[in-house]
């Protein structure tokens, strides 16, 4: 289809979105490219190693449900495949490539260069390569497929909970909640904190190195996008476990609550358990591993340079008890984000 304007379709993707003279992915020290053909051809071309599987996975970033109009482009950019590479993260799977269905009311190019240039940073900071894609005039609409491989059979998937395990989450929680309950005007937050609060919510950070450093230590694995309780659900479910979760240790993982400007802003029990215990938007990996292999699990943080906490632990009985630091029951009403609920 064509989207047309001065610069028309093939032109907008040979400026915004084709890249040429990038140093050669097999010189980059994260090891040899898998992209035998990229954009331009009908398909682009992946060659996996031998041993290796390829994880996939899709998200899509709609105008009004997951971003503001008024976003910077270039962190929109940032966020699109941000939440593309978490998943992979959530599998532990090194990025390889990814394509970009667009959909643009129109052809604005300073937004294309903010958008472009946002998406690329992290690419390039992940070596993840832009193989093809598609382009149309349409409600703006930012589709991405992602591409990632893993040593066959060693995928963390939400099935492997047992009962006994630790359950654990990577770096802070709560914080894009936040953000989203300032702009709706639900809160009021000092203007340091809000702004720390809106780069968490805006430019997330896929935990793609820890959830290859856990490979082979977690015993399950999902990242966090509607919310701590939500998707911890999903690993219940998958692994038919329960959990009980503390959330004392989730509430310290709000990192508003560590910024100088959270005591100011006096942020009430209520609103910081529904921020860390059902928020969204977070892109951390929540995870589950046996007790035994606690060190591990830390050496896994240190050597990724992400921050862990033990936040529960995974039960027999099904179900998900939240409780206090002395283990008393917290009244919860909270669900996770659910775009049909
Ligand atoms: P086709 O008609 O075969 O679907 P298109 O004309 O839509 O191909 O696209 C031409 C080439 O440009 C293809 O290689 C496609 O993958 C690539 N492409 C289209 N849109 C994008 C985009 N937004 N980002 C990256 N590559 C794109
Ligand atoms: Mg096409």
């Amino acid at each position: 289809m064509s989207a047309t304007g001065t610069l028309g379709e093939f032109g907008l993707i040979e400026r915004y979105f084709t890249r040429r003279g990038r140093p050669a992915a097999s010189a980059r020290p994260e090891g040899s490219s898998r992209v035998a053909l990229g954009v331009g051809d009908d398909c682009a071309l992946l060659a996996p190693a031998p041993g290796m599987q390829l994880a996939i996975s899709t998200d899509m970033l709609v105008e009004g449900r997951h971003f503001l109009s008024t976003v910077d482009p270039a962190r929109l950019g940032h966020k699109a495949l941000a939440v593309n590479l978490s998943d992979l993260a959530a599998c532990g799977a090194r990025p390889v490539a990814f394509t970009l269905a667009l959909a643009l009311p129109s052809v604005e190019e300073g937004w294309l260069a903010g958008f472009s240039r946002g998406l690329f940073a992290l690419a390039d900071a992940h070596s993840c390569e832009l193989v093809g894609g598609d382009t149309t005039r349409g409600p703006l609409n930012i589709s991405i497929t992602v591409f990632g491989e893993l040593p066959a059979g060693s995928a963390l998937l939400r099935s492997g909970a047992r009962a006994g395990d630790d359950l654990w989450a990577s770096g802070t929680l709560g914080d894009a909640r936040l953000a989203l309950e300032a702009f709706r005007g639900t809160l009021v937050l000092p203007s340091a904190l809000f702004e720390m609060a809106r780069a968490r919510m805006e430019q997330p950070t896929p935990r793609v190195a820890l959830g290859q450093a856990l490979r082979g230590i977690a015993s399950a694995a999902v990242d966090v996008s509607d919310g701590l309780l939500g998707d911890l659900r999903h690993i219940l479910e998958a692994s038919r476990v329960g959990a009980r979760v503390d959330a004392d240790a989730a509430i310290e993982l709000i990192a508003a609550n560590a910024h100088p400007a959270g005591g100011e802003a006096r942020l009430d029990m209520e609103t910081l358990r529904r921020c860390a215990l059902s928020g969204g938007d977070d892109y951390e990996l929540l995870f589950t591993a046996p007790p035994d292999l606690r060190q591990a699990v830390e050496q896994a943080g240190r050597a990724s340079a992400t921050p862990v906490a033990r936040i529960g632990r995974i039960e027999a009985e099904p179900g998900v008890r939240v409780v206090d630091r002395a283990g008393a029951p917290v009244a919860q009403r909270f669900t996770s984000f659910d775009h049909f609920g």
